[in-house]
Parts: structure tokens; sequence; C-alpha cells
């Protein structure tokens, strides 16, 4: 039953417990007043000289008030039973609505637990299981809102592809648990560098991005993607393993190299591949030959 209902029905009987209160007091003054006549009945029978009519006039009205009484006790036993009822059932019900402001509680505790579990789950949903690194989805909002603020305010913003070399070595030499260590060294590596409003995220398997925003000089850039570079290439220890591992960078910005997300994914991309097949290591996509 619904908590208002409930409340209802107990309002209900608390005004049938007034009314049956009432009657109760009412047959308590009958039995008072009953009492009055006997007494008033039992002085004319005391009475030194009484005659034969008045002790007759005083039994009939002593009968009367016998009857009366009798009538009153049997009023108030209906009475008393009635209040017993109403009484039992005051307290089913209020403990009825104990119960449900319980279930009520629970319920509620259940939809804040839920929604803590909704917020979860959008965060896991932008989320890379392995490095805990914004996701491929969560860039691309973030390469989004990143234009939009480039555009309204004028500012240049850098798109940064970033390619681990040879990663499958790495997974066949060393076995795969060892690669994903490896992985979670360059994310972590990869996110010391990032700073304010700038991201970084794995793209999938051996890749990641990096965003830059409010761009001055592309060397600024260049210089950041060396560092990066070297950074990745410091040697890292795995039970007692050591690795080094290199990584490729490709750099795409807006507005030179690209006025949408995938164009500058694409130039970054591009720009990436280019920088695998020769010495340099970072590649700025307009600086290629074509
Ligand atoms: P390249 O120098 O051309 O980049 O060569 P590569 O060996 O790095 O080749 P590629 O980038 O195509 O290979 C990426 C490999 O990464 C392939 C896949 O088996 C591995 N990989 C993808 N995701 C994971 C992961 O979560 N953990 C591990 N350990 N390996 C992964
Ligand atoms: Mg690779």
């Amino acid at each position: 039953m619904k908590s208002k209902d409930l409340k209802k029905i107990a309002s209900d009987k608390k005004i049938l417990l007034g009314q049956v209160l009432k009657k109760n007091e009412k047959i308590k003054r009958s039995v008072k007043k009953a009492a009055g006549d006997l007494t008033l009945v039992n002085k004319v029978l005391k009475q030194d000289k009484v005659t034969v009519e008045v002790m007759e006039q005083a039994l009939t009205q002593n009968k009367d008030v016998e009857h009366k009484v009798t009538k009153a006790a049997e009023d108030l036993r209906i009475v008393n039973v009635k209040l017993a009822n109403e009484m039992a059932e005051r307290m089913v019900i209020e403990s009825e609505l104990v119960v449900t402001k319980t279930d009520l509680a629970e319920v509620r505790e259940d939809l804040s637990k839920a929604e803590v579990d909704v917020e979860i789950a959008q965060q896991l949903a932008l989320q890379d299981v392995l490095t805990a690194l914004p996701n491929r989805a969560s860039f691309e909002q973030g390469l989004e809102h990143g234009l939009t603020q480039a555009k309204r305010h004028g500012w240049r913003l850098a798109v940064l592809f970033i390619d681990i070399d040879k990663f499958k070595t790495i997974n066949d030499s060393y076995g795969h648990s060892m690669g994903d260590q490896a992985l979670l060294t360059v994310a972590n590596r990869l996110k010391s560098f990032v700073r304010g409003g700038d991201m970084v995220s794995r793209w999938g398997g051996d890749e990641f991005v990096c965003l830059l925003l409010e761009i001055k000089q592309d060397a600024d850039v260049t210089r950041l993607a060396e560092k990066l570079v070297n950074r990745i290439a410091e040697p890292c220890e795995f039970d007692g393993t050591v690795l080094s591992i290199t990584s490729s960078i490709g750099i795409a910005m807006y507005p030179e190299d690209g006025e949408t997300a995938d164009i500058l994914f694409k130039n970054a991309d591009t720009a990436m591949y280019k920088a695998k097949g020769t010495e340099n290591r970072v590649v700025l996509f307009r600086t290629i030959p074509h």
C-alpha cells in the first residue's frame, strides 16, 4: 500500500477513535447519573415513615435505574470492544507505515547508488582500460571542443600522433604482459608533459595522441615532441629486463595543416609514418615534400 493511502487511513482511524472515546464518555456520564438516582431511591427507602405508594414508586424507580445501568454496561462493553479493535487496527497501520517508510528509504538509496553507477560507467566509457588515459572517444570530444575554442579566439592548436617503433618485437620477445608494462610506462611519461587544457590519450594499440592548445610558434611544438621522444626512449626496467622504447611522432596543426578533426588526424598520421621511415623521429605535416 502507498504511504499516502496509509496516512489517509491512519487519519480516518484517528477521527473514528475520537468518536468512540466520546461515546465512552457519554456512557460513563449516564452510569454516574444512574448511580445518583439509585442513592436517592435508597434514601427514600431508609426513611421511617414510608407509605406503601412511596415504597412502590421507589421500587419502580429502582428497577428503571437497574435497567439503565444494565443497558449502560452493555453499551460500554460494545464500545470497549470497538475501541480495542480500532486500537489494534491502528497499531497494524502504524507498523505498515514504518515498513513503507523503510522501503522508501531503501528505494531512495538504490536510486542514488544507480546514479553513481551510471556516473562511473560514463567515466569508464571515456577511459582506456590499461592506462586509464582518456580513450579515442574522449580525445575526439576534446579535439572538437579545442577546435571550437581555437576558431572563436583565433588560436592555433596541434595534434601529435605518437606510435611506438617495432612494438610487436617487445610483445614477441618478452611477452604480452611486458608489452602492457611498456605501454603503461609510455602513458605515464607522456602524461607528465601535458599541461593545463592540453590532453594526452591512448588512441589504441601502441598509438597515442596529444592535443596542444594555444600554440604560438611551430618550434615550440616540435621541441616538445622531441622531448617526448627522448623521454620515452629513456631506459626502463621490468623484472630485471631493461628496455629502450623508441617512438615516432607526426604533427598536424590547425589551421595550417587542416581545419577539421578528421583532416588533422589523417595528416598527423601521415606525418608519423614519414617520421618512421627516416632518421628524424618528429615530422611536421606541412614540411613533407609533396
Ligand atoms: P611499427 O614500428 O611499424 O610501429 O611496428 P610495430 O611492431 O609497432 O607495429 P604496430 O604498431 O602495427 O603494432 C602494434 C602492436 O601492438 C600489435 C599488437 O599486437 C600490439 N598491441 C595492441 N594493443 C596491445 C595491448 O594492449 N597490449 C600489448 N601488450 N600489445 C598490444
Ligand atoms: Mg608501432
